[in-house]
């Protein structure tokens, strides 16, 4: 952006800067330099409209505690001392991660990562948990229990896990397989030292026994763990679901929480994904059956949108096209890694010649082809939309394809999987959502089921977690209208430190570990730079408007009109009148404002120009864009 090697002071955009003047560099009426107006500080108007602007989104919450307020890191706890601490999914679906400490040990609860959306964080990849507790209590981390292998649970190992200590993963095999092959894409990030567990199993690890029990969800190999406490069991159940009939729990769901019921357990921690939803899921067999009937009946080819990680879908589907005499045709990466990871833990054995390449599709009848892609929540860059944009090598939709979206749509797709249907449609595809099994509800007890878990487990104390507020308010409201005392609901959030003392007294810090959630921002993984962002942001609303001039370090006049460069403020050639009053403006505000002034101070005339500027282009336009002035001393 820079022209040419300026001599004058080096000429930094305000923006890099969030429009604050460094405080080294005040105003300097002192010096004899006049200020035009008597408006205050240069760069006041600017700030002032760049608040007004930005007050409607309002400032994330993540941007966490004010500055200068210095880390609370509470003392190690008493001997007398169960204590929790979530450092994510507790206000949020992903980044879950939550730390137990009994007898001096830390279990660390899943490791997730949450996806990010443009609004809030534009650019930004990832939100991870904050580790900083654990960074500094690193020496009493034992291990880490991963429930089970979806990636609000799994998806922060390859970041996080070498800050504090890379401790043993404890996972079941499925899910440590999708570890370790998901660490292949970090190669220069420490390895995982993972340990694979069954359900049933009790570990002793540091001076603590660790109990593993198989939950449903999902996905397999999904467990929860029984941490033993001299106060009682600590139960985490992970992602979860009851299978049932008709609503009734099936015997072995009955055997497995009645069973943890019979001990004495402290404190009950457990999915709120679907709490919101009311009586019982969907049971996963009149999903099947619905699916059976698609595939049984449909006329030309059926194609699947779904997602990876709906692994037991998935393998469903595939066992169903092989009952049919159906070939399958598997588009999209994700896909293809967790078939093979399938296949290769035994979880689904398969026909020969089942699978057939995307090329071989015209060698049998459209009815005998069952496409499974990738896609279904819109994503751009998925098989399902190269597919429908007409972008894909092998595969071209015609009217007498069947296309099934085998998940709902999560919260903020909204919009891409309008795009999608639009474009499937425009194919005139027969096109039918498979509302019954999404895979969010699909995978998470609702209300009932988790009063009844509740029930079971009956626990001294219950804390809501996985999921936004309002997933775990209503999850604490559906076991209080049930029956449990409301002081024994534990309703966190990220950061809280929960004391319970002799297993009997709930005590909650004032104050909090670190939350603000770490982010992987390109090749960079930290805090979040909230000036970064900020900066992103208005540039996406209001675009960015450069001025290069070059000023006569003696005189403070202008060698020549002022260059001008935009980008997403407003069309400049069709906006040849405000330009050229600009142009004049800017001649203006930088010659006032050096007259008297020797030498001439350009850092001083930059924010008085910013500042004229962004008044006069508001004033023109109620829009702010960035005004970045660049001027060169000659
Ligand atoms: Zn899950």
């Amino acid at each position: 952006m820079s022209p040419s090697p300026a001599p004058a002071p080096a000429p930094a955009p305000r923006g890099d800067r969030g429009g604050q003047p460094s405080p080294a560099r005040g105003p300097r009426r002192a010096r004899g330099g006049r200020v035009s107006g008597g408006a205050g500080r240069p760069g006041r108007v600017s700030r002032q409209i760049r608040r007004t602007l930005r007050r409607p989104t309002g400032p994330s919450k993540s941007e966490g505690a004010p500055k200068n307020t210095p880390d609370y890191y509470p003392e190690k706890p008493a001997q007398n001392v169960v204590r929790v601490v979530p450092l994510g999914g507790v206000e949020e679906v992903g980044r879950n991660m939550f730390s137990v400490e009994t007898n001096g040990d830390i279990f660390v609860f899943d490791v997730g990562f949450q996806f990010t959306s443009e609004d809030t964080s534009p650019g930004v990849d990832y939100m991870l948990p904050n580790t900083k507790y654990l960074e500094k209590n690193q020496d009493r981390v034992r291990a880490v229990f991963i429930t089970h292998g979806h990636l609000d649970h799994i998806g922060g190992v390859p970041f996080l896990m070498h800050r504090f200590g890379n401790p043993p993963i404890y996972t079941m095999q499925l899910s440590a397989t999708m570890i370790a092959k998901r660490q292949e894409e970090y190669p220069d990030m420490p390895k995982p030292n993972l340990v694979v567990v069954e359900g049933g199993q009790t570990h002793t690890i540091g001076s603590t026994r660790v109990h593993f029990f198989p939950v449903t969800h999902s996905i397999p190999d999904s467990m929860g763990i029984k941490v033993e406490t001299p106060y009682g069991n600590v139960i985490v159940t992970g992602d979860l679901k009851v299978e049932h009939v008709d609503n009734i729990p099936v015997p072995e769901e009955e055997q497995k929480w009645s069973a943890i019921g019979r001990e004495k357990n402290l404190l009950f921690i457990a999915d709120s994904t679907s709490a919101e939803l009311e009586g019982f899921s969907v049971p996963e067999q009149k999903v099947r059956d619905t699916l059976e009937n698609i595939i049984k009946t449909v006329k030309g080819r059926l194609i699947i949108g779904t997602f990876a990680s709906q692994f037991d879908r998935m393998v469903n589907i595939i066992r169903l096209a092989e009952k049919y005499g159906k070939k399958i045709v598997m588009e999209g990466r994700s896909i293809k890694t967790n078939l093979e990871i399938a296949q290769k833990l035994g979880i689904l054995t398969l026909d020969k010649g089942t699978l057939i390449s995307a090329q071989e599709i015209g060698d049998y009848p459209p009815d005998k082809i069952v496409i499974l892609a990738t896609g279904a929540q819109g994503e751009e860059f998925a098989a399902l939309m190269r597919i429908a944009t007409k972008q894909h090598k092998n595969i071209t939709f015609t009217e007498r394809d069947t296309v099934v979206l085998s998940s709902s749509v999560i919260p903020g797709n909204e919009i891409s999987v309008q795009k999608l249907k639009d474009n499937l449609l425009h194919n005139h595809v027969t096109l039918l959502h498979y509302r019954s099994a999404d895979v969010h509800s699909g995978g998470h007890a609702r209300a009932a089921e988790l009063v009844w878990i509740n029930q079971k487990v009956n626990a001294k104390f219950f804390m809501p977690a996985y999921g936004y507020y309002s997933m775990t308010a209503s999850h604490a409201k559906a076991v209080e209208q049930a029956g449990r005392p409301r002081e024994s609901i534990i309703l966190s959030e990220n950061g809280s430190v929960i004391d319970i003392l002799d297993g009997e007294k709930l005590e909650i810090h004032k104050q909090k570990v670190p939350s603000a959630p770490l982010v992987v921002d390109g090749f960079s993984i930290g805090d979040m730079q909230e000036v970064v962002i900020r900066d992103r942001q208005m540039l996406a609303k209001d675009g960015m408007f450069v001025i290069i001039a070059t000023v006569n370090l003696k005189t403070g006049k202008l060698r020549k009109s002022p260059d001008i460069i935009s980008r997403g403020f407003v069309y400049l050639r069709e906006s040849q009148d405000m330009l050229n009053q600009a142009r004049l403006l800017i001649k203006k505000t930088v010659e006032d404002s050096t007259k008297g002034m020797n030498p001439v101070d350009l850092d001083y005339v930059k924010n008085a120009l910013s500042d004229t500027m962004a008044g006069y282009l508001f004033a023109r336009t109620n829009k702010a864009p960035m005004v970045i002035p660049v001027l060169i001393g000659v």
